[in-house]
């Protein structure tokens, strides 16, 4: 019996081990060429097209060093491990094909649909109660993690620190109707993805709203990743906060997402949007808040909105709540490829807007290093953030008003 028992322990850890693509086993990535070009480290190309390549690797480290190095106009990858060994395994194998699924699409969106402000009573009761101590607090938590990437222990403790906090912001509210949970990223046992759901109607198109977690996984310095992205983790707790605190009922659910892996390359929404496909729950819109604490130089703060892998009237609609209720300047930019987890989303179909915290020409320059820390960052400028999300999480949920629910009863 105890030879049987190591046996099942044995084939456990082996099954586990391949299993997990960890940093240093056999992936599958889509990554644009220009990631490739100019740099030695060992991959075998299976497909191209155009500008985006389907390769294997076996070292994580010194792609992420490429994209450290060229992230301004190359941005990141796909790791589509597990979706090409699915693939394989059920057709022919046609590897150009695959890599066409994660080529950009060039949809505008649905220009017809007519987005209106109509809840201002609603959002700026809510946004009013902001807090910037327990933002500060949060960022502090989470910038001192040595590390948060996907594969660390200190990434598994973040996840479930998230998920704690997002708990108690629940128990606190003592509202009924939400539900945390946890969604594993697919190959990747460590660092789960932690998700909120507020209202009960999901059979409803829901709004999803998210930001990562992790960190990148650096062999030379720590990672503090106060801007990318605990700003955006942060803020998703305060929009969390607000609605679960306001008592408002909504004729849609709403999602509050904190993806894991983001950094190995879109792992945590992969498995994010393949819940919600499973669980056949439909969704009406995204909004991916990434980083949201830095100003630039200049301090002088705006709001950029992407222009590709977005839905065009989402992202009018998103400038035209800044413009209400944030108040400050809106420019155009580039999210170039797999810049962040909402392409995901978008090339599942889904309407997705993405607000950055700065202009291309004044980003922050000390992402994915030992410097992004805290006192580089403007809590003002994550309180826009959070204005922002309160804004597009009511306006498009749609608050059920009652005579009796009026703003009047919301809990201050
Ligand atoms: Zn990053």
């Amino acid at each position: 019996m105890r030879i049987v028992v190591r046996y099942l322990a044995f084939a456990g850890l082996l099954l586990c081990m391949l299993n997990s693509y960890a940093g240093t086993s056999e992936q599958f990535l889509v990554v644009p060429r220009c990631l490739l070009s100019g740099n030695s480290f060992r991959y075998e190309e299976l497909a191209s097209l155009k500008w985006l390549r389907l390769i294997k690797i076996t070292d994580l480290h010194p792609l992420q060093a490429a994209v450290v190095k060229k992230e301004a106009r190359c941005r990141g990858f796909i790791n589509v491990t597990r979706a090409w060994r699915d693939y394989s395994k059920r057709k022919q194998l046609d590897a150009a094909a695959f890599l066409s699924h994660y080529a950009p699409a060039s949809r505008r969106g649905d220009l017809t649909r007519h987005y209106k402000i109509q809840y201002q009573n609603e959002v700026n009761s809510l946004v009013r109660e902001i807090d910037t101590a327990q933002i500060r607090r949060e960022l502090s938590k989470l910038t001192h993690f040595p590390d948060r990437h996907l594969h660390s222990e200190d990434g598994a403790r973040a996840a479930q620190w998230i998920r704690q906090q997002a708990k108690t912001l629940i128990a606190s509210s003592e509202r009924k109707d939400t539900e945390l949970l946890l969604i594993p990223t697919e190959g990747h046992s460590k660092q789960p993805s932690v998700m909120m759901k507020i209202g009960k109607a999901l059979s409803e198109p829901g709004i999803v709203i998210g930001a990562h977690l992790d960190t990148i996984d650096s062999v030379d310095e720590s990672q503090p990743g106060a801007d990318d992205g605990a700003s955006g983790v942060a803020t998703v707790l305060e929009t969390a906060r607000l609605l679960l605190n306001s008592h408002l009922q909504f004729n849609k659910p709403i999602y509050l997402v904190w993806y894991a892996g983001s950094e190995a390359g879109k792992l945590g929404s992969q498995s994010v949007v393949q819940y919600f496909k499973r669980h056949h729950l439909p969704v009406d819109s995204v909004l991916q808040l990434d980083m949201t604490g830095y100003v630039g130089a200049d301090g002088e703060p705006q709001i950029g909105l992407a222009d590709d892998s977005t839905d065009a009237g989402l992202t009018t609609f998103v400038a035209d709540l800044v413009t209400a209720y944030v108040k400050l300047p809106v420019g155009v930019r580039r999210c170039g490829y797999a810049c962040s987890d909402h392409v995901i989303w978008y090339q599942n179909g889904n309407r997705v807007a993405y607000p950055l915290e700065t202009m291309d020409e004044t980003s922050n320059p000390y992402v994915h290093k030992r410097r992004d820390t805290m006192d580089k960052l403007s809590l003002t400028h994550v309180r826009d953030f959070v204005k922002l999300s309160t804004a597009f999480a009511v306006e498009l949920a749609e608050p059920i008003i009652t005579p009796l629910l009026s703003t009047s009863s919301l809990k201050r």
